[in-house]
């Protein structure tokens, strides 16, 4: 007999969220749904906790308290309702939860997966930057405690996937494959003219607001390479990217006898966030399969910097280490807010973050104090750029 698990589900509203109550509703005898957390969406988060009962309900938005609390015992909620990033920095650490998913959005992430991990919880870890902002500390301390990181990005999972039964010092280069977005195919001048409307209509994934035109710019690639680096411990030089428009090959892991491994499926997260809950196991899922007999062709390119400079950026970042690519990250929030509110043009996002990487006071062994500092004074810095 399996124990039921019990999670707590961060952003529970989100993309990544909603589809890991997916999963729990198809397998209600193995996972339950201890707490969630959202940031705003109210609405969504009161028929979650209408749906899975869970213990604790938490909105990050204390401004939403209230409305919160009244609507929830309106339909005679007996849970603990609380507030505040403080709140859910606490909620993680509760002795009931066996696995947190981690699945906010941007830097907020950071600070309850450090304390998830310091309480010794498995943690399902759909939050990039989180690795891009403090990989370092986040890999000691998930040593120190003992502590599993799963990747729920599907890249990762493939590699992940790829890893099982190998020896890490056998890995010559991981390949890690990018849809290459919606403008993929677009001149440079057509890149200067498209709105935040052309890059949210993403051909293969359905993701949330900021990812999808992180993925358009290539940000998000340069973020998983930096994840990749920390989640398994391979130099940034021995990571390659690869653009495969058909999103079939998740990614792959290349070994030094030349073997090279790879997950393939369609394109669904519901398969990497599954596989994170599961693992070691497998369980069955009726998600899409893949028709091998179906696929015409399955195509890779080399990427192009010029067009999207920021995947060079981040490997720069990487490099420069330090403080550095939590530079990268703020400085990324910033100008991909602005992008999205009509604020500043498509390309000017790269030229926003690399003048803040220009500017911003260089650490080389940053605390997680500096850490904070640094998103901080990174936010300032990009600002006066847009
Ligand atoms: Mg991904």
């Amino acid at each position: 007999m399996n124990k039921v698990k019990r999670l707590a589900i961060l952003g529970s509203t989100g993309s990544i969220g909603t589809q890991t109550l997916d999963v729990v509703r198809a397998h209600p005898d193995r996972y339950e749904v201890y707490a969630i957390s959202a940031h705003r969406s109210l609405d969504l988060l009161i028929q979650q906790a209408r749906e899975f009962h869970p213990e604790v309900v938490c909105i990050a938005d204390e401004n939403l308290y209230e409305e919160l609390s009244r609507q929830l015992s309106a339909i005679g909620f007996e849970g603990k309702i609380w507030a505040g990033a403080e709140a859910i920095a606490q909620m993680v650490t509760m002795p009931s939860i066996d696995v947190v998913v981690a699945a906010m959005v941007g830097y907020a992430g950071l600070k309850p997966t450090i304390e998830a991990i310091k309480a010794g919880k498995t943690i399902a870890l759909a939050n990039k930057e989180t690795l891009v902002v403090a990989g370092e500390i986040i890999c000691e301390l998930a040593q120190q405690n003992h502590t599993p990181i799963l990747p729920v990005d599907s890249e990762h999972s493939a590699i992940f996937q790829s890893l099982v039964g190998e020896e890490h010092s056998e890995i010559e280069k991981i390949l890690l494959t990018a849809s290459g977005g919606p403008f993929r195919t677009y001149t440079i001048d057509q890149m200067r003219r498209v709105t935040a409307a052309d890059a949210l209509k993403h051909p293969n994934w359905e993701m949330g607001a900021k990812i999808t035109i992180d993925s358009a710019s290539m940000m998000n690639k340069g973020f998983e390479v930096i994840e990749a680096k920390w989640l398994f411990g391979v130099p940034v030089e021995q990571i390659e990217v690869l653009v495969h428009p058909q999103s079939i090959v998740h990614s792959a892991v290349q070994f030094t006898d030349g073997a090279i491994k790879a997950q393939l499926g369609a394109p669904d997260m519901r398969l990497p966030i599954q596989y994170a809950l599961t693992f070691p196991e497998r369980l069955t899922s009726d998600f899409p399969r893949v028709n091998l007999f179906e696929l015409a062709d399955l195509t890779f390119e080399k990427p192009d910097l010029e067009r999207f400079p920021n995947l060079g950026l981040a490997y720069e970042a990487t490099r420069r280490g330090g403080n550095i690519p939590c530079v990268l990250n703020a400085a990324n929030e910033v100008a991909n807010l602005a992008f999205r509110e009509g604020r500043c043009a498509f390309l000017q996002m790269s030229d926003i973050i690399a003048a803040t990487i220009a500017k911003a006071p260089f650490i080389a062994k940053p605390t997680y104090d500096d850490y904070v500092a640094t998103d901080a004074e990174a936010r300032q810095i990009a600002a006066q750029y847009i």
